[in-house]
């Protein structure tokens, strides 16, 4: 009969010390009035953890009873044994599982494979069960009355802010302000990443202190961009609940714009400094299927090809690409280049959002009358489907207005030519998807020269 000897040394205010001599002498004396061969003595420390730490020699003792090796635990008292209830029920149930026994010290044996103890073990399980139960009810209505103050959640320092999360931290709220115009230009999550990075701006870590750590990586800017908590939002479990206590670090349609770029489903994810210009943007003039890389022929000379079959099209990459660049030049050269960016219903953003925040009052008072009683499931139904389409709509619109971002830069510059130049491909990308669709037919039998008239180009803004 094996049995597993645990140990704790634990802060002891009562003064009623039982050094771990003391424990470990008694309970080994037990062992052996009770003819029981002693398998490992486990102890922790408890003196240095402050109630998070694992306990290690605790977790060896579950194992030991768990593989059926130790069939009888000794311990000093009942207190010495668990820490918190959690654990008290891990070892309930492990005990039960295997049927091993509980021997104290200082307090009762409670044989587990006897109906009377397995009866003591639900009894005690059940009050530890109950009491976490309660304790998480608490944690989490603690927790919705903070978000619905608007007061920021625990854990560690968020990305431009100082750590008391409310303090503006003005060095990384200007990267977070050109991620977004970024995102908007076209440019990737990967290339935000790099650029932070490359300032030296690093992701927090770590509790309050807003230790360093890490480097920032597409989804670790994905989460910074798409927290609502950079327009003054206090979201709680994914629904915003509340305005917040702290300062916003972009407006309201730059985010949406932002939000509705990074989970468009169309969006392509992939790297997409691998891609070529035109690679799944523009159209094959056989089938409307988009044209894809076709990898570089015997001479290394880069080309399109339809994605569906490769009979249809296969074009040379340079010419096409060189002609699409010049008529974006000069068309944006022209000096209505500005209609194309105002000849759009340009929506009034103030008005959306006051609409927005009336919408998300309506949802609350809707869900309160139903808890209520007030309202039935299906009045409830019907009345939030309502508002959430219109939610959407909004949206949408919002992320319209940010669009604008794409085209800004280039309109407003003196030297079209010059600004189209020293964009990445990425924004490059952007800036074609916003104007126009391209469409590349095939070169024709035996044609050397490029002839503009194979590739087609349909405006979409007149
Ligand atoms: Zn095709």
């Amino acid at each position: 009969m094996n049995a597993v000897v645990y140990l704790r040394i634990s802060q002891d205010r009562s003064g009623e010390q039982a050094g771990v001599e003391r424990q470990r002498e008694a309970c080994l004396a037990r062992c052996a009035e009770r003819g029981w061969e002693v398998l490992t003595v486990e102890s922790d420390n408890d003196l240095s953890a402050s109630g998070k730490r694992r306990r290690p020699g605790f977790e060896n003792m579950l194992t030991a009873i768990q593989a059926g090796k130790a069939r009888h635990v000794v311990a000093w008292s009942l207190d010495r044994l668990q820490r918190n209830r959690r654990d008290e029920l891990r070892l309930y149930e492990a005990c039960k599982e295997s049927g091993a026994s509980l021997s104290l010290v200082n307090g009762a044996d409670i044989d587990f494979s006897t109906a009377a103890g397995r009866f003591v073990a639900d009894s005690l399980g059940s009050v530890a069960r109950f009491e976490i139960e309660l304790k998480s009810d608490r944690q989490r209505a603690a927790q919705l009355q903070s978000a619905r103050a608007g007061k920021r959640s625990g854990g560690r320092r968020p990305f431009g802010y100082e750590a008391d999360g409310v303090t503006i931290r003005e060095d990384e709220a200007k990267a977070i302000r050109r991620g977004y115009a970024d995102v908007l230009a076209g440019e990737s999550l990967g290339e935000v990443a790099r650029r932070w990075n490359a300032a030296g701006l690093l992701p927090p870590q770590g509790r309050r202190d807003g230790t360093q750590g890490g480097v920032w990586r597409r989804d670790s800017v994905r989460v910074v961009l798409l927290n609502p908590r950079n327009i003054a939002k206090r979201a709680y479990r994914g629904e915003i609940v509340a305005d917040a206590v702290w300062p916003p670090i972009v407006d309201a349609p730059t985010f949406e714009a932002v939000k509705a770029t990074l989970t468009d489903p169309t969006r392509h994810t992939g790297r997409t400094s691998a891609k070529q210009l035109l690679s799944g943007l523009a159209l094959c003039g056989v089938c409307g299927a988009t044209v894809h890389a076709g990898g570089s022929t015997r001479r290394g000379v880069r080309n399109y090809r339809c994605s569906a079959s490769t009979g249809h099209v296969a074009r040379m990459a340079d010419p096409v690409e060189d002609y699409i660049s010049r008529v974006i030049v000069a068309r944006l050269s022209m000096p209505d280049a500005r209609d194309l960016m105002t000849s759009r219903d340009h929506p009034d953003i103030d008005s959306l959002r006051a609409e927005a925040d009336g919408i998300r009052t309506r949802l609350t008072q809707l869900v309160a009358a139903f808890t209520d009683g007030a309202l039935t499931d299906e009045q409830l139904r019907v009345g939030t489907e309502r508002l959430r389409k219109r939610s959407a709509e909004i949206d949408a619109e919002l992320a319209d207005a940010g669009r604008a971002d794409v085209l800004g830069p280039l309109v407003a510059a003196d030297d079209v030519q010059a600004v189209w130049d020293s964009l990445t491909d990425a924004r490059r990308r952007a800036v074609i998807e916003t104007l126009m669709t391209v469409t590349i037919h095939p070169p024709g039998r035996g044609t050397r020269t490029f002839r503009p008239e194979t590739v087609t180009i349909d405006w979409k803004t007149a």
